[in-house]
């Protein structure tokens, strides 16, 4: 499969990239470990896609159950009637999520995801009582995907700057990040926690009686692979709950074993109300996101007061069949390949050769965690982002080897069925790219 010859005579049908004048790599097709691009290039993904893929690529199992799912049923209605495989999948989720996190809505995507986190908020306070609770706090620097809800509450500049005025009364916490530069010592960044006492500020500033609630990337992953101080996510839990604030988790990259357990919440040990998740899902098969939804909140919904579910929300899609079927042969796998626990087992490997780039020319800090990991470089004078780009960029066309960047930060998540050799070969590569760039 070719792309026509004239691309740029289309409107870029995924992204605008008009930032680097790079006209998308393409791919043709994925195979475990492996993709091979249009010219035949074998390429080793370093990303599980965009940390997607975490069982690795067109596994049998996940591809026959979308072929007979999409043979059997193709789509069933959602409202008012519907298929019962997203019942089934919402039971097997409720399986491995954390204990009082057990009911699930089902979106497309991770923003749908965020964006039906923020209304089922909304519809809990006001289920309550309580609707005069309007206002959301997110992070600097945090992702919660491109919907308007979740580019409101996120927190990259550039995500936002062309697309205000944004959702009203949402303000950021100050991120982790600067605390944690050049600490080049692996595992969880052991100062900090006193950062989420900014949470205690933003809240005196805006009553806490007006805010419903709180969005937090465990880990941020398009801020650079950001780790959460040891005790940071527990303190922010432990506010929300003073203030009666809802605390929500996006796992759409944290989820599904990338950090060892099936959800960072287990892995830190701080449950949310509401985790929005996505990709890993469906193991990047089939578009899916879900909501995992707290026992008391759903609780609210089904048996508040009178008024309490006559709220609408829902998609065409949403717990599409095939996309059931996706998940649940996804689930099948991770169960039945051990792959959460594969991601302890090759953490300590992992974590060596991550930090074995220290010394490394512009490597200003490494950050690892279960299967993820970050390289940060400095940044070229009055170019941010040039720098990492390059690598990136060489990687990719000289290294035959798929990685993601975003700044200066090449960020690292490859699927969980990784070998040895291939982590020593990532690392490889990317020194000796990183050596090449000035
Ligand atoms: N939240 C987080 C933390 C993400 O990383 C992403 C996507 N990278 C999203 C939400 C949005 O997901 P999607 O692109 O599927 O809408």
């Amino acid at each position: 499969l070719q792309a026509p010859a004239s691309m740029e005579a289309f409107w870029m049908p995924f992204t605008a990239n008009r930032q680097f004048k790079a006209r998308p790599r393409l791919l043709a097709s994925a195979q475990g470990m492996y993709y091979r691009d249009v010219e035949g290039r074998q390429i080793l993904d370093g990303a599980a896609g965009l940390w997607c893929c975490n069982a690795g690529h067109a596994r049998e199992r996940i591809v026959g159950a979308i072929q007979q799912q999409a043979a059997t049923l193709d789509f069933a209605p959602t409202f008012q009637m519907g298929s019962p495989l997203p019942f089934v999948l919402a039971e097997r989720l409720a399986e491995i999520a954390p204990p009082g996190l057990q009911h699930v809505f089902f979106t497309n995507s991770g923003s749908e995801a965020v964006d039906s986190a923020m209304k089922i908020a909304l519809a809990y306070h006001r289920a309550r009582g309580e609707g005069q609770r309007t206002k959301f706090i997110g992070r600097e620097k945090a992702y919660h995907g491109v919907g308007f809800g979740g580019m409101s509450i996120g927190g990259l500049p550039n995500n936002r700057k062309w697309f205000g005025p944004l959702l009203a009364g949402v303000d950021h916490l100050r991120h982790t990040l600067d605390l944690q530069r050049n600490a080049f010592t692996p595992g969880l960044p052991k100062h900090g926690v006193e950062l989420a006492e900014d949470l205690e500020r933003l809240i005196a500033l805006h009553d806490a009686s007006t805010i419903a609630a709180v969005f937090v990337e465990p880990i941020s992953g398009s801020a650079g692979v950001v780790l959460p101080p040891e005790g940071y996510l527990q303190r922010l839990r432990e506010i929300c709950d003073r203030h009666g604030i809802l605390l929500v988790f996006d796992e759409v990259i944290t989820g599904f074993g990338r950090v060892g357990k099936a959800f960072a919440a287990q892995r830190f040990g701080v449950t949310p109300d509401l985790m929005t998740t996505a990709k890993g899902l469906t193991n990047g098969s089939v578009p899916m996101g879900a909501v995992f939804v707290a026992d008391a909140v759903h609780e609210t919904f089904m048996h508040g007061p009178p008024g309490a579910i006559e709220f609408f929300h829902g998609y065409t899609y949403s717990g599409h069949p095939l996309a059931c079927a996706a998940a649940l042969a996804t689930l099948d796998t991770y169960a039945e390949e051990q792959l959460f626990e594969r991601a302890i087992e090759l953490a300590g490997h992992w974590e060596r050769a991550i930090q074995s780039l220290k010394g490394a020319p512009n490597v200003i800090d490494l950050r690892n965690f279960g299967l993820i990991g970050a390289i940060e470089l400095a940044p070229r004078e009055g170019a941010p982002g040039a720098r990492g780009y390059e690598v990136f960029e060489r990687a990719f066309h000289e290294g035959d080897l798929l990685v993601r960047v975003t700044g200066d930060t090449i960020a690292l998540s490859p699927p969980l069925i990784i070998e040895p050799a291939q982590i020593e070969r990532i690392v490889n590569v990317l020194g000796e790219t990183i050596r090449k760039v000035e």
